[in-house]
């Protein structure tokens, strides 16, 4: 390997290891990687993919290991094949609105670089100044816009690809129309490098709105969310991202903070509604229209019941405030070592299953804490079991894993999905059969089967080897 990728893009012992064989879940298994093999180029990675096949070592393809379900992680003495050298911009194409880059490319770069044309890369999260675009593709990433601009498999036009056989294949590309059979770089999006490894790929851009508007409201109870939710649409408003959070996430962020009074709300709210609109006119009064017009909505909204108070940002730093409360919630549970699960359900069915979720838990888990946020306008939940301080982990990751299969089989009966976002990895295998037909799981075993017949791209994840 040294060989192929040069001694310095090799580790093969010190604390570099564990670093780089692990994402950012920890779920007890043994982080225990061979060595890490840092490629520059998509030669690297057929050599890299050519020599560990001959010797029958599987690899662990990995990006900014800022993954949540463990997928990026190497448990079995595998090698792990970074591609965060491999961070160039390659082109940008105005008139087609796309960018190629190699998949070693930090996403911020990524909207960095489209916004210097002009142009929007929609993706985003919080992770997008370490997560990379390969390890974004392999995931699927969703995160705050998607209630607008989808999920980044609807940004990908092109893949290059290197296979078990070294051989490098291009899926996709500049076309925009490509109707001929199967459509396999779809294949490879949201596969978590269990088929092959992203060398490069050809996103697309889009226009950028004219500006935003952002606003915080008061929801009196979980079921009132998805009203508001309703109204800003039947409003007309362009929505960019309406997301919620509940008490006790404030709370948190206000005890992170060393309890100064950030709330913006004379009383606390059992829940909230983070909403994000776009000025989707022209001149140089849009901005103040489309504020105008979140104003009104959210007026019927207070009068109807629906909200008990609102701020409606006046400024950019205002709106940055605003957003703070969201995306200070995660920083802000950390030391709870929470038990997280990412679910997805219908729209339809969000309020139902958080009365049926919030009931269970507190039958089941009375002595624990449970706080809920997420991008509900997808009909995203993030739960968050938290850890009481008095409990050793060791104890709460057993009484939550008792309390997981009660949680996904309540996620199943909803219509919902075990994983929104993160994907399967290791976190999430054991109950892939809650979302996945057992029809459904073989398809995907012969998919696998036929496109990485040794199982040498990261054996174990999503399901057993
Ligand atoms: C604070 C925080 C907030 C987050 N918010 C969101 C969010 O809102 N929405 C969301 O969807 N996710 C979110 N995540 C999860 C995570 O950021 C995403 O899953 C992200 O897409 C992972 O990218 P990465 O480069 O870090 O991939 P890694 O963690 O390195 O890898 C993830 C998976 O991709 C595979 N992989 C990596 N590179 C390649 C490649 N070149 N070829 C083939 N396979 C590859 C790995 O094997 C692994 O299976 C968040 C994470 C954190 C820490």
């Amino acid at each position: 390997l040294a060989d192929v990728v040069g001694a310095d893009g090799v580790v093969t012992d010190g604390d570099e290891l564990a670093h780089f064989g692990s994402d950012r879940c920890r779920g007890g298994w043994p982080v225990d990687p061979a060595m890490i093999v840092f490629a520059r180029s998509a030669s690297h990675v057929q050599g890299v993919v050519r020599a560990c096949a001959a010797h029958g070592v599987a690899i662990v393809p990995s990006g900014g290991r800022t993954g949540l379900s463990g997928a990026a992680t190497a448990t079995q003495g595998e090698v792990v094949l970074s591609l965060q050298r491999m961070g160039r911009v390659l082109d940008i194409d105005e008139v087609a609105r796309t960018l190629r880059c190699e998949a070693g490319t930090i996403v911020q770069t990524v909207q960095e670089t489209a916004a210097s044309v002009g142009l929007l890369y929609p993706v985003a999260f919080a992770a997008q100044g370490s997560a990379v675009v390969g390890g974004t593709i392999a995931t699927n990433a969703g995160g705050l816009r998607v209630v607008r601009y989808g999920h980044t498999r609807d940004w990908v036009m092109g893949l290059s690809v290197v296979l078990a056989s070294g051989e490098l294949v291009e899926l996709g590309g500049q076309l925009f129309k490509n109707n001929t059979g199967y459509d396999l770089r779809q294949l490879f999006i949201g596969s978590e490098g269990t088929l092959g490894v992203i060398v490069e790929a050809t996103l697309r851009l889009c226009e950028p709105p004219r500006g935003t508007v952002s606003a915080l409201c008061a929801v009196p109870d979980d079921s009132t969310v998805l009203a508001v939710f309703t109204r800003a649409r039947r409003h007309g408003l362009t929505l960019q991202a309406f997301e919620c959070f509940d008490r006790r996430c404030l709370e948190h962020v206000q005890e992170h903070r060393g309890r100064e009074r950030i709330g913006p709300f004379s009383a606390p709210s059992p829940q909230h509604a983070l909403i994000e609109v776009e000025v989707t006119g022209y001149g140089p009064d849009a901005e103040d229209h489309a504020r105008d017009e979140l104003t009104t909505c959210l007026a019927s909204a207070q009068d109807a019941g629906e909200i008990t108070d609102a701020v409606i940002a006046a400024t950019r730093q205002q709106s940055v405030q605003l957003w703070s409360l969201r995306e200070d919630i995660t920083e802000s549970l950390h030391r709870y070592t929470p038990f997280k699960s990412d679910v997805a359900l219908p729209l339809a069915r969000v309020t139902a299953f958080l009365e049926a979720f919030r009931a269970r838990v507190a039958e089941a888990l009375p002595d624990i804490e449970t706080v809920v946020f997420g991008h509900v306008g997808d009909g995203n939940l993030h739960l968050n079991i938290l850890r009481p301080e008095a409990m050793e982990l060791d104890e709460f990751v057993r009484r939550c894993a008792g309390f997981a299969d009660e949680m996904y089989a309540m996620v199943r009966a909803h219509g919902g999905s075990i994983s929104a976002e993160h994907g399967i990895g290791l976190l999430k295998r054991p109950y892939l059969h809650y979302s996945r037909s057992p029809e459904e799981i073989a398809m995907m075993r012969a998919v696998k089967r036929a496109i990485d017949p040794d199982g040498l791209f990261n054996p174990g994840k999503i399901f057993e080897p």
